[in-house]
């Protein structure tokens, strides 16, 4: 059932088309992918009800699926790769959003070069942008978060992301993996149109957004975000920096859109018979879900809000590039835990697995610094532990895991060597493993947290995180509005599971391009 479900969703099959086809009449003149940041499938059944706007309008447009992301990678770097480019952190080599380099001994960011600048380098595979840019059609990526712009394309397009200490957008050629700055006369035109600094007005719910939440505001487990604090108001002018809460209201959802729709005026997309792609991604919903949680009235208030916003936004896309002319896919990067105060979990920090990690190495090693990082799903050994000779190195691997073991909120550790190489291979779990790591790059060893229990800092407490390899966080709603689609009525639950690595080739087909895997 599954594979003839998947068979039928990539439809034209991207191996069987050719590389530039000349775009039949009727086709799709613009493929926008929608990417909810942090939107778990769990959270969307719970408030399916509520929505009568663009949701409502997207399932009864397109068919409704739960998309199922193939690694315990749920996170956002690794998943808009997946989404742009079919590969899971094994092949695409993005391990995280950050994470520790062994040549430079530090931690760099997913799209962070050595020094300090944006790149798309450490993506070892080509993306949509990449595909698209052999044709006369446009890849453009729009977000709050410079990886979310970046890593859909691949290493080529346009990007737009936004700057919190200049409280405005940004747009950036992309080329050979490294975006140079490129104003564009319309991004200008918007922002002298739409200062942010006036927009930054207080956040209060809308009137049945409590009853429909059904959880009080300042539901245990909630923290906040950007200076703000559990419960409503939020008002950016009390926080020390207003423009950083773009990130964490429902102004972050409202003018993504409008930039996307600024773009799509000002580059013609989806104006000739070449199909462009557009990639929008929704960074608020990653930070509301962070700071309060998706049962919380704050999460409720922004999809409410955004149910309206996005319904404006495809009535847009209809009145500027022709209803019946545009296909789309809705999904998500990753999904989320439920707060771990009701799954009776907790919170656990990359710090006291460290800790942890070097007390048990020195038990047999003697005082030194033997973990040189601990950064979620990776333990890096250091140079000093890799020369010890090899039994005492095996000694003390074995006491590392142990005691990594012995905390309830860790479910599994082990070597990376023994889960990583050969997926194909593999099976279940150990599949979904083997796609988390690359050989190259990630860990001598791993930590998976337990049900309920979810990576924290000190330094950013948060509601809920995401990054497991369960279910919470893999599984994501996976809206699919195709080309060619009719009318029916909408749909009130999810027909069937989907891979997550089929998107990017569904995504192909559609826009006429083959992905080069
Ligand atoms: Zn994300």
């Amino acid at each position: 059932m599954k594979s003839v479900l998947l068979l039928a969703l990539i439809g034209c099959s991207a191996a069987a088309v050719p590389a530039h086809p000349e775009p039949p009449e009727g086709g799709p003149r613009l493929v926008v992918l929608l990417v909810l940041d942090q939107w778990p499938e769990w959270s969307f059944e719970a408030k399916r009800a509520a929505f009568h706007g663009g949701f409502e309008r997207a399932l009864a447009e397109g068919d409704w699926h739960v998309g199922e992301h193939p690694s315990a990678a749920t996170l956002t770097a690794p998943g808009h790769a997946l989404l742009g480019t079919g590969a899971a952190t094994a092949a695409s080599g993005i391990l995280a959003n950050e994470w520790w380099h062994r040549d430079v001994h530090r931690i760099l960011m997913a799209v962070e070069d050595e020094d300090g600048h944006e790149t798309t380098k450490w993506l070892r595979v080509p993306g949509l942008g990449d595909a698209l840019a052999a044709t006369p059609g446009k890849a453009v990526g729009i977000s709050l978060k410079s990886r979310a712009a970046l890593l859909p394309l691949g290493h080529t397009g346009l990007v737009v992301w936004y700057d919190p200490h200049a409280a405005r957008f940004n747009s950036y050629a992309l080329a050979h993996g490294t975006p140079a700055a490129a104003p564009k006369p319309w991004l200008e035109a918007y922002t002298a149109a739409h200062p942010i600094g006036p927009r930054l007005q207080p956040w209060t719910p809308l009137p049945d957004t409590a009853q429909l939440a059904g959880v009080p505001d300042d539901n245990p487990g909630e923290v906040g975000d950007k200076g703000f604090g559990p419960t409503f108001p939020h008002d950016p002018a009390a926080t020390k920096n207003p423009a950083e809460t773009v990130f964490t209201t429902p102004l972050g959802n409202e003018v993504v859109f409008e930039v996307a729709s600024a773009a799509i005026a000002g580059e013609h997309l989806g104006a000739d018979r070449a199909p462009d792609l557009l990639v929008v991604s929704l960074s608020a919903h990653d930070y509301v879900g962070h700071g309060w949680g998706h049962e919380s009235q704050e999460q409720w208030d922004l999809e409410r809000r955004l149910d309206e916003r996005l319904a404006g936004f495809l009535d847009d896309l209809d009145r500027q590039v022709g209803a019946g002319r545009w296909a789309m896919v809705i999904t998500s990067d990753h999904g989320a835990s439920p707060l771990p105060e009701t799954l009776h979990g907790g919170r656990l920090t990359p710090e006291q697995v460290r800790v942890a990690a070097n007390a048990a190495a020195s038990a047999v090693l003697g005082p030194g610094t033997w973990i040189d990082n601990t950064h979620y799903p990776n333990v890096y050994f250091s140079s000093a532990m890799l020369a010890q000779p090899k039994s005492e190195l095996a000694s003390a691997t074995k006491r590392v895991i142990f005691a990594l073991r012995s905390f309830p909120a860790i479910e599994r550790v082990g070597k990376v060597a023994d889960v990583a190489g050969h997926c194909g291979t593999r099976t279940g779990d150990d599949r979904a493993l083997c796609l988390t790591f690359d050989p190259e790059r990630s860990g001598d060893l791993f930590y998976l947290p337990a049900r309920g229990f979810i990576m924290d800092t000190e330094d950013e407490p948060a509601a809920t995180a995401h990054g497991s390899i369960h279910d919470y966080d893999r599984q994501v709603p996976l809206l699919i509005l195709p080309p060619g689609r009719t009318k029916h009525a909408p749909a009130t639950a999810p027909a069937g599971m989907v891979d997550m690595q089929t998107v990017a080739p569904l995504l192909a087909g559609w826009l006429g391009v083959q992905l080069p895997l």
